[in-house]
């Protein structure tokens, strides 16, 4: 894992924050940027826990309507659909395939 500016986690490094455990947050020692397992991911910034977010990549991937997974999982419609342009927009980006 690497800050936004590309300095590596040393191994010994205890994080800075463990409110979202599992996802942990970490002060670069050199720069001193905090990130995460999801800086520079579709997911940064999210609040959605690990379980939400891997219910709503199936979901996208199985093409469920963002309304209808909106209400299964309980999060808010707007929210949810613009993580879910970033996917496809990401998908898009890497695979030149449409999600
Ligand atoms: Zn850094």
């Amino acid at each position: 894992m690497k800050c936004k500016q590309g300095h590596a986690l040393p191994p010994d490094q205890k994080p800075h924050d463990r409110r979202r455990d599992p996802i942990f947050d970490y002060r670069c020692r050199i720069c001193g940027n905090v990130f995460n397992l999801f800086t520079d991911t579709v997911w940064q910034g999210s609040q959605y826990d690990c379980r939400k977010i891997v219910l709503i990549v199936r979901g996208v991937a199985q093409g469920t309507p963002t309304l209808h997974l909106a209400d299964e999982l309980e999060v808010d419609y707007g929210a949810l659909l613009e993580r879910r342009h970033r996917l496809q927009n990401w998908h898009w980006h890497t695979n030149r395939t449409p999600l």
